[in-house]
């Protein structure tokens, strides 16, 4: 089932080698925590060329370990299972995989949720899209994979359970573009995906993603709005709100970005619930970049225009300072300015133990929707711009 079988040896040199190397750049970012991004993480893999069949049939799917849409038949949608990362079992995770492969050429486009596993709203969104595509009329192909993080999916969880040494939870979206050698499952996976699946066949590509459990955002788009072909795809969506930021490295949008592949992370709302209303603009939004690269005929939808998109470059958090319930002041999508009180907490006893306030003037973005809070998880986050901005903002995408 393996082709790597034969090389099981030289790979355990490679493992060994690629822990050292993840131990050294522990220690050099421990040193200089501005530094860059180890670029052994970076060093770019060769990416295997054309489709490779495991022989393996799962549900009637049959199983790619490594996947080339031009391999594939025209004019039609196709139901694949790619072969993921190897269990302690010795059974991989497989994820779902839809391409709807044009009649005729064109560019290709990779639609992506499930990276976080309790994002509904997203994966229903990638679904609604392929639902809608008719190969036979499209020019182009659209590959959608909505269930990346498989493990955390299957308890709707944000984290990976990685129980390679003792139980970790890790966040899938900071492993990318993985490491074939790394010393995790999710790293290994990623590296997997990303340079068997999603890079071959992709000319531009969208990672979908929500809040997350306990933390609700409203609906906005994750994009570098310095790059054209960016802001081009990003301004189709007729959603409120734009995060203009590159935020930081080890996300997946941004391990496109370093391969030359435009892309950005539209957020969808809540966790864990499907919210029908945001969706939809995100399906229209979807339906307008696939028409704005030829792939699909027919007039564009609404876009930010029609919504009077507010776009900043920052968010601005506000960290509990107490334990206690939280009452939020404000909405999602509400303007507000600095020094506006937007939450209050109170203790056991009723009695208010902390007022929040606005540090800036802008939009709400994000609120905790869990009502209890220990100090320092974020409670608000708001959307304005700083006249310097920097250059890589800390926001749980
Ligand atoms: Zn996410």
């Amino acid at each position: 089932m393996s082709e790597d079988s034969g090389n099981s040896v030289d790979r355990r040199d490679f493992m060994i080698s690629a822990i050292a190397s993840a131990a050294l750049a522990t220690k050099a970012s421990a040193a200089n925590p501005q530094g860059t991004m180890p670029s052994s993480a970076n060093t770019l893999p060769a990416v295997p060329q054309g489709t490779a069949y495991t022989g393996d049939v799962i549900d009637g799917k049959k199983v790619v370990s490594a996947l080339d849409v031009n391999d594939l038949e025209p004019g039609q949608k196709h139901l694949l299972y790619f072969q993921g990362v190897e269990m302690p079992t010795g059974q991989h995770w497989y994820v779902s995989v839809t391409v709807a492969k044009g009649a005729k050429p064109g560019k290709r486009a990779v639609l992506v949720s499930g990276v976080h596993g309790d994002e509904m709203s997203s994966v229903h969104t990638v679904q609604t899209v392929m639902n809608q595509l008719e190969p036979a009329k499209m020019s182009g192909t659209v590959m959608a994979v909505t269930d990346v993080s498989r493990p955390a999916m299957e308890s709707m969880q944000r984290r990976w359970p990685n129980s390679g040494r003792g139980m970790d939870l890790i966040d899938m979206n900071r492993e990318w573009p993985g490491n074939e050698n790394g010393a995790t499952a999710p790293s290994r996976h990623a590296w997997l995906l990303f340079n068997r699946l999603f890079r071959p066949n992709a000319d531009v590509a969208i990672d979908f993603h929500t809040g997350t459990t306990g933390f609700e955002v409203t609906a906005f788009n994750i994009a570098g709005m310095d790059v054209p072909e960016v802001k081009a795809m990003v301004e189709l969506y007729p959603v409120g709100q734009i995060f203009d930021n590159h935020v930081y490295p080890g996300v997946l949008h941004n391990a496109f970005m370093d391969v030359g592949i435009p892309s950005f992370t539209p957020e969808i709302g809540a966790a864990r619930v499907l919210d029908p209303t945001m969706i939809s603009l995100f399906v229209e939004g979807t339906m307008n970049v696939l028409k704005h690269h030829g792939i699909l005929a027919g007039p564009m939808g609404r876009t930010g225009k029609d919504v009077n998109v507010f776009v900043g470059n920052s968010a601005f958090p506000i960290l509990a300072t107490a334990g206690g319930v939280v009452e939020h002041l404000v909405k999602l999508n509400d303007k507000v300015v600095a020094g506006q009180k937007v939450a209050i907490q109170r203790n056991s006893f009723g009695e208010v133990v902390a007022e929040y306030t606005s540090g800036v003037a802008g939009e709400i973005t994000g609120q905790r929707s869990d009502a209890m809070s220990e100090p320092g998880n974020p409670l608000v986050f708001i959307l304005f711009n700083k006249a310097t901005p920097e250059s890589a903002e800390v926001y749980p995408e």
